[in-house]
């Protein structure tokens, strides 16, 4: 397995490896990786010849009050699930080599972000966006692999995707969940005992709404409204429970069609969301 800091470097290797015909499997993340980076690599090295992980924690997402200074690292517990993994390359680049002084060119989305997490924290799925791009450009995958815990986030990746021609094939895979159901998140390392437990109330809740939906409960408001009591009831700040479409992330009704159910809450200091779908 190779490590890879610089992105000229990373881009040569790439270019390198598609000259030779083979084809590159590619799943960014920022580290601190868990079961559910791990379901993507093996995805990704299922799909691909080269599987290439990039591991960077990128400033341009976080908000001025966000946690960029404490966001859990931890680098060589990383390489050796890489390892184990077989994965090829391991691209991680400094802060100064993927943003230059002088750097000031964005990509931005500008419908599917607007709402859920993107109304809370502004600016963060430009610098997503801008990111993504980025590292398509180095890493010139033909297939790149995410998450549907960030349903959001995948939905604006297809976008820019399509929109801005990638030539990137991209696949989102389901939400891996610890047994009481918590979804895997590199931030679940900064919840204390106590903190953890009451986390597990986030996907309860959705799932009791899932329950009032198969039991013929169409009113998102009302499935919003069962989320919202049973987190306040458990000590969570909530910052949105929305029900919205499954594709245009549009505020719906009436579940007559696909739709995502998602929440955001904090945990004390640490911000965690879920999602499920609902398909009546
Ligand atoms: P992150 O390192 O949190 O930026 O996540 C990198 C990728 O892993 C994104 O595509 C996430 O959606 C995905 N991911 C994070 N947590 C999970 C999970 N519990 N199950 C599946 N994929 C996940």
């Amino acid at each position: 397995m190779r490590v890879i800091r610089s992105a000229a470097e990373m881009q040569k290797t790439a270019l390198q490896a598609r000259r030779e015909g083979k084809s590159i499997g590619f799943v960014p993340t920022m580290g601190c990786l868990h079961e559910g980076h791990i379901s993507l690599i093996r995805r990704a090295r299922a799909e691909a010849d080269l599987v290439v992980v990039s591991i960077f924690v990128n400033p341009l997402q976080f908000g001025p009050r966000e946690d960029l200074a404490t966001y859990p690292r931890d680098f060589e517990s990383d390489l050796e699930l890489c390892r184990q993994q077989m994965v090829d390359i391991v691209f991680a680049p400094s802060e100064a080599e993927m943003y230059s002084s002088e750097f000031s060119t964005y990509v931005e989305e500008t419908v599917l972000s607007r709402g859920l997490c993107g109304r809370f924290r502004p600016g963060h799925f430009r610098g997503v966006t801008t990111v993504v791009a980025k590292l398509f450009n180095l890493v010139l995958p033909d297939v790149a692999i995410f998450g549907e815990k960030d349903a959001q986030q995948a939905r604006v990746i297809r976008r820019i995707t399509r929109d801005l021609n990638f030539p990137v094939r991209i696949l989102t895979l389901p939400t891996v969940r610890e047994p009481d159901g918590l979804a895997l998140s590199s931030r679940n390392r900064r919840l204390s005992a106590e903190e953890r437990q009451r986390a597990a109330t986030i996907y309860q809740a959705l799932a009791a709404a899932r329950e009032l939906a198969n039991a013929g409960e169409r009113n998102a408001r009302v499935l919003e409204q069962e989320v919202r009591s049973r987190l306040e009831k458990a000590g969570l700040k909530v910052e949105y429970v929305e029900v919205v479409d499954e594709a245009s992330l549009e505020s719906v009704e009436t579940v007559n069609r696909p739709v995502i159910l998602a929440v955001a809450v904090k945990v004390g200091t640490t911000r965690l969301i879920d999602n499920i779908q609902l398909d009546p």
